[in-house]
């Protein structure tokens, strides 16, 4: 489906809303149709609470989670066990850990997993702030909840290497292999996400 039969304004609201990711042309059409049929004052509060998201919101220097502060709730949260250092891919598998209540240690956001294929290496990756975390001496064990995709295996053999050549001290550890290959740490269910927690393995 094109957009260029549109009527100029609501062209252009479509094709920044098809930009976004699981929004084709037609769902963004719906979507921008929707924002026209909204009262004036509640398309208003849609647009300025879009230009404040960048100003309002910090990565956390610590943790690299998206945050209001710096440093963020957690990191700021002394009691949390900053000896246990759990390596996230992305800020939402932060969110689904937290959501389970069970871990009480630190979290560090890498930004994404080393991916050759799409042009992804270490150095658009948080690994600065990982060797930061570790050369403070606080993290006893670091629990890779990375998921089991080809590129969490990569990154994963990566931060064991950052750990094997200068933080021997550190145990690696990840989450139970009851999770099924392929499987994003964000889209597991509660249950096998606290049970691959709890059975953690020492790799
Ligand atoms: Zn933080």
């Amino acid at each position: 489906m094109s957009l260029d039969r549109l009527p100029g304004p609501l062209r252009e609201v479509a094709e920044h809303l098809a930009r976004l990711p699981g929004l084709g042309p037609k769902s963004a059409l719906r979507a921008a149709l929707a924002l026209l049929k909204m009262p004036r004052e509640m398309a208003a509060a849609v647009g300025q609470s879009v230009l404040t998201l960048r100003e309002r919101l910090c990565l956390c220097g610590t943790c690299a989670s998206l945050a209001e502060q710096d440093p963020c709730p957690i990191c700021a949260d002394a009691s949390r066990n900053r000896e246990q250092l759990c390596l996230v891919a992305e800020w939402d598998s932060l969110l689904a850990l937290e959501e389970m209540n069970l871990f009480r240690g630190t979290y560090l956001v890498l930004g994404g997993l080393l991916s050759p294929l799409d042009g992804v290496g270490p150095s658009g990756l948080e690994f600065d702030l990982l060797r930061r975390r570790l050369a403070s001496g606080e993290v006893r064990e670091l629990i890779l909840a990375l998921g089991a995709t080809l590129d969490a295996e990569n990154t994963a053999s990566h931060v064991k290497n950052i750990v094997a050549q200068g933080f021997p001290g550190v145990t690696v550890s990840r989450l139970a292999q009851g999770i099924p290959m392929g499987a994003e740490v964000k889209y597991m269910d509660r249950e096998t996400l606290r049970q691959s927690l709890l059975h953690r393995q020492a790799v």
